[in-house]
């Protein structure tokens, strides 16, 4: 089973990444985590990778492709994998076709989360946080007993700056117009599987893993 997984942010994409590795037993492999495992291993690719890293400079896509092409290669990945934050634009997801092909192996779906615009902006900018002992709440989904006071210590609860609908709108719109062509892109091959992100975490766990098993058409 080689999935790609999206979602925008707030779609609740790692919750569900997570179970649906656990259900499938294969890894969950985020661009993020295979350069870390690279550049502490010290091979070749992660060694570049990692001066590019220290200068503050954004990583090549060959290298990063590199990178994704030796964890695909790697033992726990012969069941399949789940890749997220991989890829994000046509050119790795060509690159991605072709280190399918040379491993005689094929992405068996992308599986792309959707929620209204709207609910994710609820979902995101609800967060509240005590100014005193951190602790975090929202304001749809976790509420504190008295509005912006914190239960634990009756300290007062703030919204952190990126968390503003200002901001919130601004990154999600970003990754909407970023991630447009991708989606076409996996539509167009009649890999695209996209999943109602909005009912209940376990509904949308069940539903993705009905459609993997190939019990939904
Ligand atoms: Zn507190």
């Amino acid at each position: 089973m080689n999935i790609i997984f999206m979602g925008p942010p707030g779609a609740g994409k790692g919750t569900q990444a997570e179970r649906i590795v656990m259900e499938f037993e294969i890894p969950h492999i985020s661009t993020g985590d295979a350069f870390r495992l690279a550049m502490s291993q010290g091979t070749p690719l992660g060694l570049k990778a990692k001066e590019y890293v220290d200068q503050g400079l954004l990583v090549p896509d060959e290298i990063t492709i590199g990178i994704v092409k030796e964890r695909l290669q790697q033992e726990d990945c012969g069941k399949g994998f789940l890749l997220d934050g991989f890829p994000r634009t046509i050119s790795q997801a060509e690159a991605l076709d072709s280190i399918m092909a040379d491993m005689e192996r094929k992405i068996d779906y992308a599986i792309n989360l959707v929620v209204d615009r709207k609910l994710l902006l609820d979902r995101l900018t609800g967060r509240r946080i005590c100014k005193k002992c951190g602790a975090t709440y929202h304001v749809l989904f976790n509420p504190p007993k008295a509005e912006n006071i914190c239960d634990k210590c009756s300290g007062e609860l703030y919204q952190r700056s990126d968390d503003t609908a200002e901001k919130v709108g601004t990154r999600l719109d970003e990754y909407i117009n970023k991630t447009a062509p991708l989606l076409d892109y996996y539509r167009s091959k009649n890999l695209l599987l996209e999943v109602n992100g909005e009912e209940e975490i376990d509904t949308v766990t069940s539903n993705i893993v009905k459609i993997l098993r190939g019990q939904v058409q």
